[in-house]
């Protein structure tokens, strides 16, 4: 059938779509990206080779509730590293500059792929506790100078963004974190975000998040690891002097008062405080003087858009639109 053209009395073809076709179409996975990743049912769930140099292929539940959720078929190869599905993701690398986008899982990557993401590719432990020896000198090899994360908004994927930090912390690598427009412990993901905004708008969403870069700090080992998360001016169209103003006038203030904050030590950080974004039983979070946000080790930065609401104050853009500002 040509492009664009339907016929309005086509039959209901969701009776000649075979149900694990189904389930990722409603992931927004079209046709050429099933095709691309050579997706196929097996059981209660979609199998798919990882590299062409390997034998073993990775099955995924349909649900994602599932025990378990992910097998090796047969089993887990020794050679096994990225997923890397045509063997051209180093290529892919190369093409926009060392830029890698680590995604949290198999179907991230699918989503990202399907939204014209092709610089992308995951473990396959997921958001690992533990990193593989091999991780950052696989990343060297692959040419990556930047990895950018959207981790998921919980825990999993804040120790995730640690782990990773941790370990290209002794390369060159900068790590590259973008908050997923989902409230935090949400099950938001990148899959979700594609289903939302479409696979046009999928890049250029991202792309719009907010970015910070993700330094791991070396700490006394009485303490728990973390890393601060610098937020990016430039990738912030709205970050100037109104916006510090609204930060410093109306954000910072209200934060203090109301979580009892303590002022800035000499590198700008508060003392711990408990975090008011998640069910906190000891001080995990730090209020940045600096960044005008809480970093807080178990869910992650909060920048003072999420401060605001958090605390009912009035938004940055109706401080801005009060300001006579557009
Ligand atoms: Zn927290």
């Amino acid at each position: 059938m040509p492009a664009g053209i339907h016929s309005p009395s086509r039959p209901n073809t969701s009776q000649l779509v075979p149900f694990w076709r189904a389930r990722l179409a409603e992931r927004g996975l079209s046709p050429a990206t099933i095709e691309h990743f050579a997706i196929t049912p097996r059981g209660d769930g979609w199998q798919y080779p990882v590299h062409p140099a390997l034998d073993a292929t990775r099955w995924k539940a349909f649900d994602s509730t599932a025990t378990p959720k992910y097998l090796w078929l047969p089993h887990k190869p020794d050679a096994v590293r990225f997923y890397n599905v045509d063997g051209t993701l180093r290529d892919a690398v190369a093409l926009v500059g060392g830029i890698l986008w680590l995604a949290s899982g198999e179907p991230d990557v699918w989503a990202l792929w399907e939204g014209g993401v092709r610089n992308t590719t995951c473990l396959f432990d997921g958001e690992t506790r533990r990193m593989p020896p091999w991780f950052a000198p696989e990343l060297t090899r692959l040419g990556v100078r930047v990895l950018h994360l959207a981790p998921d908004r919980d825990r999993a994927g804040m120790r995730f963004v640690i782990q990773v930090s941790r370990a290209v912390s002794h390369t060159p690598i900068r790590v590259i974190t973008h908050h997923l427009p989902f409230p935090p412990r949400s099950k938001g993901d990148v899959g979700r975000l594609l289903v939302n905004v479409g696979a046009a708008r999928l890049r250029t969403t991202l792309e719009g998040l907010p970015a910070y870069e993700a330094v791991f700090e070396p700490i006394p080992p009485d303490e728990r690891p973390t890393v601060v998360q610098r937020p990016l001016p430039h990738l912030f169209p709205n970050r100037d002097d109104l916006y510090e103003a609204w930060c410093v006038e109306v954000v910072e203030p209200a934060a203090v008062r109301a979580w009892g904050i303590s002022p800035p030590d000499a590198r700008g950080f508060s003392k711990n405080f408990r975090c008011p974004f998640h069910d906190d039983r000891h001080p995990s979070a730090g209020w940045s003087y600096e960044t005008h946000g809480i970093h807080c080790f178990a869910c992650g930065y909060h920048d003072a858009r999420e401060v605001a609401e958090q605390l009912g104050l009035p938004s940055w853009e109706s401080y801005r639109a009060g300001q006579g500002a557009e």
